[in-house]
């Protein structure tokens, strides 16, 4: 992909975000790997209005918080970058405040493994990072380490972050998150779920690792818009 056609996608994805109902208004944010720079989706723009230069670029090494374009990176920009310094196999990155993730996260509540599709993330369970003010070095500590060997995560009374190896692969996970906080809830409504063990995730970290994961979720769920 050229630099236009990352900003393109930049700005694509986060006007789907909306659509899919994982983020409410602009508080969502994107950024994807380019280079040595990361793109990342502009403060206090409406995405109806994002054009491709809008979308800032900021270098991964190099000077910390230094950023070029015509207008400021995300509020949450320290913890985008801090995660692409920290994990080079992620080349896109997800955040939003979707309702369901943010209730759990709300009640600092880790996701265990109610369902099997947890493992697409990584581990029996999605942790909920304690709470810090957006924008804080802080926050961007506390969400690099709720990471550590996952590709998503809660943020205490705020919302959740996803990773991909392609932003295709974040936001399908972005979708995943919301679909499996959701279930979590109603099942916790509904009294004492079964969680899984580890060995059963350990099954299906293993058949995603032999099949592809996102292949093998999407044939399962025979829909979607996946690839990379
Ligand atoms: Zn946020």
């Amino acid at each position: 992909m050229t630099e236009l056609e990352l900003r393109e996608s930049v700005i694509d994805a986060c006007q789907r975000m909306n659509l899919l109902g994982i983020n409410q208004g602009n508080s969502g944010n994107i950024s994807v790997r380019c280079g040595k720079q990361m793109l990342i989706s502009p403060s206090a723009v409406p995405y109806d209005r994002l054009e491709p230069h809008m979308i800032a670029s900021m270098p991964i090494e190099g000077p910390y918080g230094a950023w070029q374009g015509s207008h400021r990176p995300s509020t949450e920009w320290r913890f985008h970058l801090d995660i692409m310094r920290a994990r080079s196999e992620v080349s896109a990155i997800v955040h939003s405040h979707p309702t369901f993730a943010t209730v759990l996260a709300i009640a600092h509540r880790d996701i265990e493994a109610c369902h099997y599709m947890i493992a697409a993330f990584g581990g029996d369970n999605i942790r909920c990072a304690p709470y810090a003010v957006f924008g804080s070095e802080e926050l961007s500590a506390l969400t690099v380490d709720a990471l550590r060997d996952r590709m998503g995560c809660l943020l205490a009374n705020h919302g959740m972050v996803v990773l991909g190896e392609t932003l295709d692969k974040a936001m399908w996970r972005a979708v995943e998150l919301e679909s499996i906080a959701r279930q979590y809830y109603y099942a916790l409504l509904l009294g004492s779920p079964h969680i899984l063990s580890a060995a059963d995730i350990e099954a299906t970290l293993s058949k995603f690792s032999s099949y592809g994961i996102i292949d093998d979720a999407e044939q399962e769920r025979g829909a979607g818009r996946v690839g990379d």
